[in-house]
């Protein structure tokens, strides 16, 4: 049995990398214009930078993280999401103490140990977004305004942006215990894990992806009649900016995320066309979070694009891979005169290539097929007699002779043509 890859791991195949440059492009472009600054941050963390940020009753700390305790005995643990680690860095290099607002974005690989299947991966890939530092209503407004920028600039049509405010330490536990009070009466129709966060985080309820707890918390009490005056308030504003905008959004009470340290601002979009993981963006308000890791009592607000699930709803780009020139050296003479021109061609940035065996010409025509070169270059020992070669376009099949003393700059101004 030949080796295969781990289940939940995949490759990104060299026919696929094109669509990942095209949506990292995009982002890099949006984020420049939004004056954010790249950070990256390394996949592995200490256990306890994930346990005390993304809160211990989650999917995520329970059953989903990749754990292992390394050879000098400490606990590590694969990121299973970029902003704790993110914010850990932070505090580490005091980045406050050069700004008083952060705004970063990182990219790269996530793990959890999920079930596989479509749109749902255990090592899958994000864009992260955070602001750090202000508690403004327009820095919420701003990154839900990055991520439907990219996912609109990559053509995704029919999104749906649903928002939700979870109210903040002065508002929520007078709802949790309301809604604690509730999910008593109906404890026994609740699944086992639904039980036990029942009675020590109840809004992960919410969050079930069971059908009979759904349709239970379908008629919970909603915290919108709970939020204190300033969470209503940063809301209004949140939205306010959005309408400003044009982003479209539909408020859903029942949106909690997946992780514990949210507050106020949560917002997913969701397209209908991914089926049951239809969540392509997500994130939402960290107010506690930097304190929480040991640093500044600083808020933050941030958002995940989900690149594997973003990737399903692109068209596959249907342009092979191409090249600017291949040369078809015929013999040994005519392979050695043609490494110089090479070398130049390369320098310059053009993208050139040549058989690495010696083959006929037919052959190696072919091949300047399969590698989607845009010229051919034909060189042979009896024209390089006559001082001429031979240039072909591969499209339109016209072909004509060069002198070989004018071949470097003909080739350059054929391909910049
Ligand atoms: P879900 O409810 O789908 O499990 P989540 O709440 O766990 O999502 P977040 O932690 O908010 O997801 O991650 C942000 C985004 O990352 C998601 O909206 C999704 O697009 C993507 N994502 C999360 N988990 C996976 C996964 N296992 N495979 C592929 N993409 C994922
Ligand atoms: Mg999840």
């Amino acid at each position: 049995m030949p080796i295969r890859a781990v289940r939940g791991f995949k490759d990104v195949l060299p026919d696929e990398i094109e669509l990942w440059h095209r949506v990292e492009s995009i982002a890099r472009g949006v984020f420049n214009a939004f004056g954010l600054k790249e950070i990256r941050i390394p996949l592995l963390e200490k256990t306890e930078v994930f346990a005390r940020s993304i809160g211990e009753l989650t999917d995520i700390v329970e059953k989903e993280m990749y754990t292992f305790i390394d050879r000098s005995g400490d606990s590590l643990t694969l990121r299973p999401e970029a902003t704790a680690g993110l914010v850990r860095a932070v505090n580490e290099h005091k980045l406050f103490a050069q700004s008083p607002v952060l705004k970063l974005f990182t990219t790269g690989p996530m793990f959890r140990h999920e079930r596989p299947q479509k749109g749902r991966l255990r090592q899958f890939h994000q864009i992260n977004v955070e602001v750090m530092g202000t508690k403004a209503p327009f820095s919420d407004t701003e990154v839900i305004w990055m991520a439907w920028d990219i996912l609109e600039k990559l053509g995704l049509k029919d999104l749906r942006l649903e928002i939700n405010s979870l109210g903040c330490p002065a508002c929520m536990p007078m709802y949790r215990d309301n809604l604690k009070e509730y999910l008593e009466g109906v404890f026994q129709h609740l699944c086992p894990d639904c039980q036990r966060r029942s009675k020590i985080n109840p809004l992960r309820v919410f969050d079930c992806k069971n059908e009979a707890c759904r349709k239970i918390m379908a008629k919970a009490p909603l915290n919108r009649e709970y939020l204190c005056t300033e969470c209503a308030d940063h809301m209004e504003k949140v939205l306010a900016f959005l309408k400003t905008l044009d982003i479209p959004f539909v408020i859903n009470p029942y949106l909690v995320r997946g992780l514990d340290y949210y507050v106020m601002t949560t917002f997913e979009i969701v397209s209908p066309d991914l089926g049951a993981q239809s969540t392509v963006a997500a994130g939402g308000r960290y107010d506690g979070l930097l304190k929480a890791l040991g640093g500044p009592d600083l808020p933050g607000v941030g958002m995940a694009i989900g690149v594997d699930r973003l990737l399903l709803l692109l068209e596959k780009d249907k342009k092979g891979p191409s090249i600017d020139l291949f040369i078809a050296a015929l013999g040994p003479k005519a392979g050695k005169e043609v490494i110089p021109w090479i070398k130049h061609w390369r320098r310059q940035g053009l993208a050139v290539q040549m058989s690495y065996e010696e083959k006929g010409l037919k052959a190696q025509m072919k091949q300047a097929g399969r590698v989607g070169a845009c010229y051919v270059l034909i060189v042979g020992e009896d024209e390089l007699d006559k001082k001429q070669v031979v240039v072909r376009d591969m499209m339109t099949r016209d072909q004509h002779e060069v002198p070989v003393d004018d071949v470097i700059s003909a080739v350059e101004r054929l391909v910049s043509a």
